[in-house]
């Protein structure tokens, strides 16, 4: 639509760029009050071990509890969170809620100590000082172990000031905690960026896994980037996984983590204990 030409095309585009500005001004100063108010939580989505079947961990995902308008996906403002730079204050109160439960589970017998929880952290963090000792205060505050503690990192989030993202995972390794790579496959055009991170875990992209049981191409590619971390002594978590089809390919290529809609949508505290419960 934007193709039309002349006075109509200027003044659609800047009808849309006014939306645009308008959304970003009241979605920001509605979050402002959500991170007042404590609205973000985080639900939590069962990692399970593709060998033994068991659940090894979770990962968790943010949710807004809005007060009139319900649960809202990240999807919804996580883009504005970004712009603005909420996001650090959102991830930093999911990171302690999240460190928090997981602190309330080791409590509760059935939950084995080696359980990890997985947090996705913008890669602003990685462009800050004070991150990593602020993660080991919240390590000390509920007495954890820091390697029951996995951070996600979106891959094509890693391009910007490349040297001091190294220099924080190199920080948060010594600390202890587990370095993932989130949506790996989708970011970078070079992969030789790998071999300067100290990452533990490769989290395959959900795109990768979409039509391995229908395409020889997908399958291959699949295959191909199992292969490559594992070469490279990654752990392998496969996200999205939806239905059998896809698990038993996870299993071929002896992925070693799966995640996904097959066992479980992401569920709030409660639901995901006895999810754990009965699984
Ligand atoms: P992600 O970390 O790659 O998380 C996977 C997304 O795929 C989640 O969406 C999850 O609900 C969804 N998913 C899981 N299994 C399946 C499946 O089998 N099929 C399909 N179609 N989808 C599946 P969600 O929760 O909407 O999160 C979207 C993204 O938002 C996340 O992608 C992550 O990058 C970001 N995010 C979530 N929570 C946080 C957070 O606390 N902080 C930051 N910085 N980012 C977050
Ligand atoms: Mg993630
Ligand atoms: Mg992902
Ligand atoms: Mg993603």
């Amino acid at each position: 639509h934007a193709k039309s030409s002349g006075k109509n095309q200027f003044h659609y585009f800047s009808e849309e760029l006014q939306q645009a500005a308008e959304r970003r001004i009241s979605v920001e100063s509605e979050i402002r009050q959500a991170l007042t108010n404590r609205e973000f939580i985080p639900y939590f989505q069962p990692q399970i071990d593709t060998e033994t079947k068991k659940i090894i961990g979770a990962e968790a995902l943010v949710r807004w509890q809005h007060s009139e308008q319900g649960l809202i996906g990240p999807g919804e403002f996580l883009d504005i969170a970004e712009e603005t730079g909420q996001i650090k204050e959102i991830d930093q109160q999911i990171l302690e809620k999240a460190i928090a439960q997981r602190a309330e589970w080791a409590q509760s017998e059935g939950i084995k100590s080696d359980f990890r929880i997985a947090i996705n952290i913008s890669a602003r963090h990685l462009r800050d000082e004070s991150f990593t000792a602020r993660v080991k205060s919240l390590i000390s505050k509920y007495q954890l172990d820091p390697s029951v503690i996995e951070l996600e990192i979106v891959e094509s989030e890693l391009v910007n000031d490349f040297e001091m993202a190294v220099k924080v995972i190199d920080e948060l390794n010594e600390l202890g905690v587990i370095l993932a790579i989130d949506d790996f496959g989708t970011g970078y055009s070079s992969l030789s960026y790998l071999k300067h991170l100290k990452v533990h875990t490769l989290k395959v992209d959900r795109s990768f896994i979409i039509d391995v049981a229908t395409s020889n191409i997908d399958c291959n590619l699949f295959k191909g980037l199992i292969n490559l971390g594992q070469s490279m002594k990654l752990q392998i978590v496969v996200e999205g996984v939806e239905n059998i089809e896809q698990f038993e390919k996870c299993e071929l290529y002896h992925a070693e983590i799966v995640q996904g809609f097959y066992f479980s949508k992401p569920l709030d505290a409660k639901a995901f204990r006895e999810f754990y419960r009965s699984y």
